[in-house]
């Protein structure tokens, strides 16, 4: 879920069979890209250090996304070798995110699972999929998809309904019209009184060697418009190489 200047598969491959699409009976696997333990290079909760739990597929194809190689792919694993890689961390904190995470059934029993051995659980998720089913018990950070993104309309609005004070809701922003439209949306929302607002420019864009083309106007745009929402960037690309995986 975080973002960069890659340019992924222009059109999303619909779901496996199996993922996302039968409520009834979640398989008691998941297809896992990845799980690591690094530092949160996002959200209010930057700079904690936090195991990743990176599960494979996404409905969607945003044109800056930089978590092309959890499309396809990774390995089957047990809830119970995930729930068990987790623990083996000792660390109390807890992400799980994709690809979007939510596309796979079973995700919502790995949340759960995870809350029962009390970890503090976060579900980075792209807003196109249902947040209601995520036990209330985890912390959501929304994706709300801005126009450059060229997935706003994969958003699914109902999930602003959702969005309770522990959650945070968070805009990739790559240019002017993304910033104006996703001011438009936090106000037409109100959602600086329900949650956390991030504002996150994109990483990279093509032809222009700068790390955060946007980061200096959009910090002066929230300043003029004395915007209540939190500037992000993501400090692990900081800390490592932008393009390293497993950090
Ligand atoms: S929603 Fe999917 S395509 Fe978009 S940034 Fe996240 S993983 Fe990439």
């Amino acid at each position: 879920m975080k973002a960069s200047s890659v340019r992924p598969t222009p059109h999303p491959d619909p779901l496996p069979e199996g993922e996302g699409r039968r409520a009834n009976a979640p398989p008691a696997s998941l297809r896992v890209t990845e799980i690591f333990h690094s530092i949160q290079g996002e959200s209010t909760r930057a700079g904690e250090p936090c195991v990743f739990v990176r599960l494979t597929g996404c409905p969607l194809r945003c044109t800056w996304c930089d978590t092309a190689y959890a499309f396809d792919g990774g390995t089957d694993m047990s809830l119970e070798a995930v729930v068990d890689q987790v623990k083996g961390y000792g660390c109390p904190l807890v992400e799980v995110t994709g690809g979007e995470p939510l596309a796979q059934a079973a995700a919502f029993e790995l949340i759960t699972r995870l809350c029962e051995e009390r970890f503090d659980v976060l579900i980075e998720t792209s807003g196109a999929l249902d947040i209601a089913p995520v036990d209330s018990r985890a912390s959501i950070i929304l994706d709300v998809k801005c126009p450059g993104s060229e997935m706003d309309d994969r958003m699914r609005w109902d999930n602003l309904q959702c969005i309770r004070h522990k959650d945070q809701v968070k805009f990739i922003i790559g240019d002017r019209r993304d910033y104006e439209w996703a001011v438009d949306v936090v106000k037409r929302y109100r959602l600086t009184e329900t949650c956390p607002v991030l504002f996150s420019p994109v990483f990279g864009l093509e032809g222009n060697d700068e790390r955060h083309p946007v980061l200096r106007p959009l910090a002066e745009w929230i300043l003029q418009d004395r915007l209540p929402v939190r500037l992000q960037v993501q400090l692990h690309k900081f800390i490592w190489d932008p393009d390293m995986r497993g950090v």
